[in-house]
């Protein structure tokens, strides 16, 4: 298990009360880190750098569930790590212990988890170079955070029979969040409203993924059955019910989608990706203790609504209205959060928030296909002719990828031809990477010659 107590990687050097890693620093501690080229997958360092946005990816595809993000709440006055990151289990932690009997097993070494790990497959640079169409739409009958239109869509196609479950965030009147599945279209509401904190959303996608494991449905299971682990109990219950689970939509944060978007290009039962855009998320810990009780002087339990807008962090109680400069709070969002460079969640179908139109209304971007054959099948959605504003999206899109500015080209650069010969996929990432985003922001870079 890799913890930064464990490891001989001081803190990141932290400025504004946000954890900032030198950079410098980095690169030249990533030759001997404890993932050298061979070994423990790439996701370890990701991780042990903080970059990890827990989306739950890897927990996801690894065939031994290795990676866990973890469930169990963190202890803030003794963890400089303000969030629940994923941890990966290692060998030395089952010295002693039989893995079978144990929850996990130790890392086999297959190196899925690398493949669809976000933070390794690096940002757009562009954000809006694949959007195919925009409006501003709303439910006729639903009530969510905005229009509800995520709500509706995903209402709209369980009816249809389109989707056979959607994956969402419900909370309780304590405002602590879980994760579920839905199946019934009625139900789709109870996820309806922004819950400013956090969970790894791609890691539902383990219990579908594994159901599958015995029928070796997944690429990702070797054919020698290698990867299998039949002597999981857990697996048997739940395959006769997640069986019928073949087309999923899954809603999620750009991570989560960015996640989920490779997840599905080697396991195809996730139908629709629906991202929101998203400029932070809190963890529970914090939100629960300093960010609702101390900054917002808020019983958590009077809460009814939050919201970030027009600059401010926004509680709405059953009584009053209490807003803070979003710089008030925005310091204290998840490790991860402060290294995201994807604004609107470009890996997804369909992309939904509340910036660029007016209140009451859901921003919409559809950016594939799919997005586009199932937005036009949804019932109930009005949409107004009033344009995006899209010069508004693409500031805020500008001021984080600003805000969370580190060289996440330098990383994958040296992370990915850490190995000789480099390993398929890496060389695929190597060869992906964008140029410099200043040369883009500025003049052409005249070459040497
Ligand atoms: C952490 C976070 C930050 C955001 N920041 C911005 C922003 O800066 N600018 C902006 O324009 N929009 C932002 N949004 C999106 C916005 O708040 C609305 O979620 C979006 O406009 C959809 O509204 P709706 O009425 O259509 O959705 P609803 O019909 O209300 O449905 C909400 C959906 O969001 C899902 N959901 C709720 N909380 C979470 C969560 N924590 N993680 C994953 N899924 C969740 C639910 O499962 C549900 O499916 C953010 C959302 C989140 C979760
Ligand atoms: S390398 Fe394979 S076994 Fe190890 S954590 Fe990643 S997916 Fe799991
Ligand atoms: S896949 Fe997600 S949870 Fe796993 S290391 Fe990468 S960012 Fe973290
Ligand atoms: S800012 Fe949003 S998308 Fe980025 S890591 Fe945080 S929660 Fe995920």
């Amino acid at each position: 298990m890799l913890t930064e107590s464990d490891s001989n990687v001081p803190n990141p050097p932290v400025s504004r009360g946000i954890p900032k890693t030198n950079q410098s620093n980095v690169l030249t501690r990533l030759g001997d880190m404890h993932a050298p080229n061979v070994g423990l997958p790439k996701i370890a360092d990701v991780a042990e750098y903080n970059y990890c946005s827990s989306c739950g990816t890897c927990e996801a595809i690894c065939p031994v569930n290795a990676p866990v993000v973890r469930r169990e709440p963190v202890d803030i006055s003794r963890e400089k790590n303000n969030y629940r990151k994923m941890e990966l289990k290692t060998e030395a932690l089952f010295r002693g212990i039989n893995p079978f009997r144990a929850e996990v097993s130790p890392c086999v070494q297959c190196y899925a988890c690398e493949r669809v790990c976000p933070i390794l497959d690096g940002f757009p640079v562009d954000e809006f170079n694949n959007i195919r169409s925009m409006r501003a739409g709303k439910s006729r009958t639903l009530h969510g955070q905005d229009g509800a239109a995520v709500s509706q869509i995903l209402k709209s196609l369980l009816e249809q029979g389109e989707i056979d479950c959607a994956i969402g965030v419900v909370r309780n009147d304590r405002w602590s969040t879980k994760l579920f599945t839905f199946t019934s279209p009625e139900d789709v509401v109870k996820a309806g409203g922004t819950k400013y904190t956090y969970q790894p959303v791609v890691a539902t996608m383990r219990d579908i993924h594994r159901a599958y494991a015995g029928s070796a449905e997944s690429p990702l299971i070797s054919p020698d059955g290698s990867m299998q682990d039949a002597a999981r109990t857990y697996v048997e219950p739940i395959k006769n019910i997640l069986k019928r689970y073949k087309k999923v939509a899954l809603v999620g944060v750009p991570c989560q989608v960015h996640g989920a978007h490779l997840f599905r290009e080697n396991f195809n039962r996730i139908e629709l990706i629906i991202g929101l855009i998203c400029m932070e998320s809190f963890s529970e810990e914090i939100m629960f203790s300093e960010v609702v009780p101390k900054i917002m002087g808020v019983d958590i339990r009077d809460a009814v609504k939050m919201n970030f807008h027009k600059g401010k962090f926004i509680v709405e109680t059953t009584k009053e209205t209490k807003e803070v400069p979003i710089k008030d709070v925005a310091p204290m969002a998840r490790k991860g959060c402060h290294f995201c460079c994807d604004y609107t969640s470009y890996y997804a179908d369909i992309s939904v928030g509340s910036v660029g139109s007016d209140d009451g209304w859901s921003t919409i971007f559809v950016r594939t296909e799919t997005g586009e054959k199932y937005l036009n099948k949804v019932n109930d959605i009005e949409y107004t002719d009033k344009p995006i504003n899209l010069d508004m999206v693409k500031k805020l899109t500008d001021m984080k990828h600003k805000h969370n500015k580190w060289d996440w080209r330098g990383f994958m650069k040296e992370i990915w031809s850490r190995d000789s010969p480099p390993r398929p996929w890496g060389r695929e990432r190597l060869e992906k990477i964008p140029p410099p985003e200043i040369e883009k922001e500025t003049k052409p870079v005249k070459s040497k010659e």
